[in-house]
């Protein structure tokens, strides 16, 4: 029951710390999940900040160009005459000192400068000469706007340029437009910068169609492509969208796989021509650590896994090597590593619900002297011994114990006494044969109680009374002063069960009046009148149930409680003849038996005197009987007892005469009133062929006569034993031919109603 019980709470302990497991890595899982979303979140953070970054810095760029080409128109404004040599050469001048790659103006009349860097300035040149790029610029700026152009080819200087365009104003008035044109590479130191997202990435300067401006040296796609719908970048699917969106000038998140990694994009427009700032990630530096950050999270949370793993795997074999513990603990005898009481009787349950056998239960006699002289180690070698004897005797399917102490219990699948006994004493000699201690001069002995449940009694009340038998048992053998076996006798043990009661329930009894006065009539053999009634006692203890005085005056003899008894006995006849007297019935006799403690208590005299007075009758009416046993310890201090009771008035009567050791000499010597002779006479003499005993009774009742006792035979059961008693002189008989003991209302009924008191054989029936 207890291994059940801890295997359950293993399994359960078990389950949960599989719950939690799974419980933590669906935790660890939902927590990588969110550590890839904030990092992508905060890639993506970074990124945008740094494209506007660089789109701040572009726009910069565009201004301080700007603001060059501004203060040129300012200077041409104040400088303004219609000198057009000066003017181109003021120009040229200009142009020298700064990036750009040509310098036209052109007043509103479409007539214009042209100061190409290295070539000589043209003057008067139709707008026809730009490029249709560059012609759009100069008139937009005739119109008094500020613009940047397309790339475009330059017809002029024959590069990929773009041009800026202002107005020059005179008296408020727009008189020309300045436009100045450069190379778009102008933005590749601004785009080739190392600290793109942290060196971890690279921008591409974009046209409104996607095509590349500009492109970072860095750049990891490798292959020469006009656009960014044309290389790696964008699957099928996603084109149409994101063309869509430049259109829109939307910003735009994406990836694209190249070479086996992947990687993510961001197109964010700048807000000039419909440009693009292409940033790419490509996954290395900041972006890198917080991916390692990431991975070492991961790889941390799977070592924590297996950790967890490992515990709970050394964790459940702690478990299960502690209950292997708790379950030795529980069933096994730690001392001699036997099994023990709680096991044994687990067992036994068991295998008696379908089988018989029996269970011994052993001990040592003396165990503690052995302890105290020997010592507790030499004492516990010999219980180990014992065990070892167990296992070497005991057959398959049978099993034994200890218990505590020296007990050791064993199941024997036989039940017969022959084979046990046989068995019990080649375990027990073995035992006593090799022990060290019987190696010394101290004999060794072993005793042991048996009990046998056969097959058809199998069940789990026998396995309990077996115990319990066992035990009586085992007490019985331990009188014993060599190795004993002793065999549990069920009728003994009634007995013993039956005295228990008595003993612990005769004080109440006494209180409770279950104690009850029965009479047996005398019959006056001369007369054949009633002549008295002898007490007897009966025990009602209740439900119906009578237990008579040879059950239990012998214990009371033992245990002194006869004391009480007899005087109560003393005092019920007492209260009879009282009830007599008041009731005018002419009282006869009562012989009460006084047993011998009670006959020499001290004060035995003045508590007869004492209940005489107390029920106010003439002693005359008590006979006391008496053993013949008491004679034999002192005949002179008994006559003198009796003596005195006589003198009170009491008759004395000894009782069973015949029966032990009884002498004529003794009877020649006691001062009695009567003599009973004891049925044992009876019985004999009714037999034939036994004359001797006839003549023996002859000469006793002969005898009682010349010493003036009267004499009463007990167990008159037939009309011959009357007949014979009567023959040899007898003056009273007693028995069942007359009548059973009866209860005292019984009894006055029967006899104490009719005036003649005349007793015949037939009042029996
Ligand atoms: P006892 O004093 O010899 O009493 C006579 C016993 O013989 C009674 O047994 C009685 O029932 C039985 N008896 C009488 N007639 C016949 C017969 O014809 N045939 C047979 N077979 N038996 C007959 P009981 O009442 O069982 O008493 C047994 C003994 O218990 C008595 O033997 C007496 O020694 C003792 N006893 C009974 N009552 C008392 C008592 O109050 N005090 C003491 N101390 N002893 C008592
Ligand atoms: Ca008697
Ligand atoms: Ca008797």
């Amino acid at each position: 029951m207890i291994e059940q019980r801890l295997q359950r709470q293993l399994r359960r302990a078990m389950i949960l710390a599989f719950c939690f497991i799974i419980a933590f890595f669906i935790c660890g899982g939902l927590f990588s999940a969110y550590l890839h979303r904030t990092r992508n979140e905060a890639i993506r953070k970074q990124v945008i900040a740094e494209a506007e970054e660089y789109k701040k810095r572009i726009l910069k760029q565009l201004k301080a160009d700007f603001q060059t080409l501004s203060m040129l128109s300012v200077f041409i404004e104040e400088d303004y005459d219609e000198d057009k040599e000066f003017l181109a050469q003021q120009l040229d001048k200009v142009n020298q000192n700064n990036e750009f790659l040509t310098i036209v103006y052109y007043d509103k009349n479409g007539e214009g400068i042209i100061s190409n860097l290295g070539e000589e300035p043209i003057v008067g040149a139709s707008l026809s000469e730009l490029s249709p790029e560059g012609r759009r610029g100069v008139e937009l700026a005739l119109e008094g706007n500020t613009s940047v152009s397309r790339l475009f080819e330059s017809s002029i200087s024959e590069n990929r340029v773009f041009s800026y365009s202002v107005p020059v104003y005179s008296e408020g008035e727009v008189v020309g437009a300045l436009s100045a044109s450069d190379q778009i590479e102008i933005f590749s130191e601004i785009l080739s910068g190392d600290t793109v997202l942290g060196g971890a990435g690279y921008i591409h300067l974009l046209g409104s169609e996607g095509n590349f401006l500009v492109q970072s040296p860095k750049m990891i796609v490798q292959e020469d492509i006009p656009s960014i719908f044309d290389g790696p970048y964008l699957s099928e699917a996603s084109k149409e969208e994101v063309r869509e969106a430049l259109q829109q000038q939307e910003r735009i998140f994406n990836a694209f796989d190249y070479e086996g990694k992947s990687y993510s994009f961001l197109l964010e427009p700048i807000g000039i021509n419909g440009w693009y700032l292409f940033c790419v990630n490509t996954g290395e530096g900041l972006v890198a650590s917080s991916e390692t950050s990431t991975f070492i999270a991961q790889i941390t949370f799977i070592g924590v896994f297996l950790l967890m793993i490992c515990l709970m795997l050394y964790g459940y074999r702690l478990l299960k090597n502690y209950n292997r513990v708790l379950i030795r603990m529980a069933y096994y005898d730690s001392l001699t590593g036997a099994e023990n009481l709680t096991r044994f009787q687990q067992r036994l349950r068991g295998t008696l619900r379908s089988a018989g056998g029996s269970v011994a239960a052993v001990s040592i006699r003396q165990f503690p002297f052995i302890n105290e002289i020997f010592g507790k180690e030499k004492a516990n070698q010999l219980l180990c011994e014992i065990k070892t004897a167990a296992e070497h005797h005991l057959n398959k399917e049978e099993f034994f114990c200890r218990d505590t102490e020296d007990r050791f219990y064993l199941f024997f699948k036989d039940t017969e006494p022959e084979v046990l006994s046989v068995r019990l004493k080649a375990f027990i000699d073995e035992i006593c044969k090799n022990s060290e201690i019987s190696h010394t001069n101290y004999l060794l002995a072993l005793y042991c109680g048996v009990a046998a449940a056969a097959e058809s009694d199998a069940s789990d009340k026998t396995a309990n009374n077996l115990m319990t038998h066992v035990l009586f048992a085992l007490e019985r053998a331990k009188g014993a002063h060599e190795s004993f076996v002793w065999f549990f006798d069920a009728e003994l043990h009634k007995k013993e069960e039956l005295e228990n009661y008595i003993e612990s329930h005769m004080h109440q009894a006494l209180q409770a009046g279950e104690f009850k006065l029965f009479m047996q009539p005398k019959k006056n053999l001369r007369s054949g009148m009633l002549d008295g009634a002898e007490a007897l006692v009966r025990w009602n203890a209740g439900e119906g149930r009578q237990i008579f005085p040879d059950q239990f005056i012998p214990l009371f003899e033992r245990n002194g409680f006869c004391i009480k008894l007899d005087i109560y006995m003393v005092e019920q006849a007492c209260r009879q003849i009282r009830s007599w007297l008041d009731r005018g019935i002419s009282p006869i006799p009562i012989s009460v038996n006084q047993s011998k403690l009670l006959f020499f208590e001290e004060n035995y005299v003045s508590i007869l005197t004492d209940l005489l007075k107390k029920y106010d009758i003439p002693a005359k009416f008590i006979t006391l009987e008496i053993l013949e046993g008491l004679a034999l310890e002192n005949v002179e201090e008994l006559n003198e007892k009796i003596g005195r009771l006589q003198a009170e008035g009491f008759r004395i009567s000894l009782d069973d005469f015949g029966s032990g050791f009884s002498s004529l000499n003794t009877l020649g010597k006691l001062k009695i009133d009567e003599l009973k002779l004891d049925r044992d006479f009876l019985m004999s003499a009714s037999e034939q062929e036994h004359g001797r005993v006839r003549l023996i009774m002859e000469q006793i009742v002969r005898m009682a006569g010349t010493l003036g006792i009267s004499t009463v035979a007990e167990g008159v059961e037939t009309t011959e034993d009357e007949q014979f008693i009567r023959a040899i002189g007898c003056d009273v008989g007693q028995g069942y031919l007359y009548s059973r003991p009866i209860c005292a209302s019984d009894f006055d009924e029967m006899f104490m109603k009719g005036a003649g008191r005349y007793l015949d054989d037939s009042s029996t029936k």
